[in-house]
């Protein structure tokens, strides 16, 4: 953590009656979610009274039981409010995604307001324009940089309730300590947090296993009935149509974590979903060892995301985006794709 830009921050934030804003990217994820809270609830308890969390659209229900979750501003449903709070804003935080074109709706709000923005992410290839960068690449989630930033600011105001977003923010981005965590350092903020009371088997509870019953049948039916192998690349694919998601009742964030099902193969490096929406198809793609689905993403996918947690939208039907898929693996397997490694503890 850059102290010098921390203390940065710190004095822009000296008059707690500044109006703040926390945004966060579209379709929010665990991270986003629980990077978000952690921080306004800190900004809150310390007084900052003016403070809001914005996000672009509605979020999974097992997201829901943060502490804090009622004061989220959905700008999908509260457009007026959330474009008042953003655009009067006088310091914009941005968690979780380095780039505007992210934020959907928000994207033209950000632009019109005057409030200084300081970006706290760890998605690689940052855009440039916000006022103060903090980008971590190597951070397992962005609830990982939120607690080093606030422990740099008042280490003595991180209580249990912030403590319990922060740590499902980093469960979900790392699956449960099982990817994108071998930096001892995640295990130690881990620790920290757990020193604050939370209950690490509870919080793990409250976001994996409160499935309805829809969306453990929806499992179900993709790994039987939708998920397709492609040996020759170590590829595995599953595709769902709105009908597949209208046939299990769908809502929000029920797809979410299936994409790393077809990952869990023996000798699938790539796994791949496919989501078809309205007038597109939204992907999730997921990868080990080197293989960059990042650039995948960005260069075939109109996307991007981490080295091994990425997604994008193709605009054509279902069957034509994974032709396309298809397609660009061959290219992209010419000189991306790695055989198989002999896993080594
Ligand atoms: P998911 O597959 O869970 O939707 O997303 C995996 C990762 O890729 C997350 O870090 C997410 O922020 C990022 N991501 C998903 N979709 C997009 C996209 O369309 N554009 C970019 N730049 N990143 C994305
Ligand atoms: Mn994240």
């Amino acid at each position: 953590m850059d102290i010098n830009k921390v203390n940065k921050v710190a004095n822009i934030l000296s008059d707690k009656s500044q109006k703040i804003a926390i945004i966060t990217h579209v379709n929010p994820d665990g991270d986003a979610i629980g990077s978000s809270l952690g921080l306004f609830n800190f900004l809150l308890q310390s007084g900052y009274l003016n403070t809001s969390v914005i996000t672009p659209n509605d979020y999974a229900s097992f997201l829901k039981w943060m502490p804090g979750n009622d004061h989220i501003i959905i700008a999908s449903k509260n457009y007026e409010i959330a474009s008042k709070n953003i655009i009067e804003a006088d310091i914009i935080f941005c968690l979780d995604f380095n780039d505007p074109q992210r934020t959907d709706i928000l994207e033209k709000l950000l632009k019109k307001s005057k409030g200084k923005t300081i970006l706290i992410d760890h998605h690689p290839q940052p855009v440039d324009g916000f006022n103060y960068t903090f980008s971590y690449v190597d951070a397992s989630s962005t609830a990982e940089i939120i607690f080093k930033f606030l422990q740099s600011i008042d280490k003595n105001n991180i209580n249990k309730n912030i403590a319990a977003c922060l740590y499902a923010g980093i469960i979900t981005d790392t699956g449960s300590f099982s990817y994108g965590c071998n930096n001892p350092e995640t295990f130690m903020i881990s620790a920290e947090l757990v020193k604050k009371g939370i209950n690490p088997e509870n919080v793990n509870r409250l976001v994996y296993n409160t499935y309805s019953v829809n969306r453990i049948k929806l499992l179900g039916y993709c790994l039987s009935e939708r998920l397709t192998v492609i040996n020759e690349y170590n590829t595995a694919y599953i595709c769902l149509t709105e009908k597949d998601l209208e046939r299990f009742n769908h809502q929000e964030g029920d797809t979410e974590g299936i994409v790393n099902y077809a990952l869990s193969i023996r000798n699938i490096d790539l796994a791949a979903l496919f989501i078809e929406k309205k007038d597109s198809v939204k992907i999730s793609f997921r990868s080990l060892g080197n293989i960059d689905v990042n650039y995948f993403a960005r260069k075939y996918f109109n996307g991007g995301g981490h080295v091994k947690a990425a997604g994008g939208n193709y605009y054509d039907t279902i069957s034509k985006t994974i032709e396309y898929f298809k397609s660009v693996l061959a290219e992209f397997s010419k000189n991306n794709l790695t055989i198989t490694e002999k896993l080594k503890p």
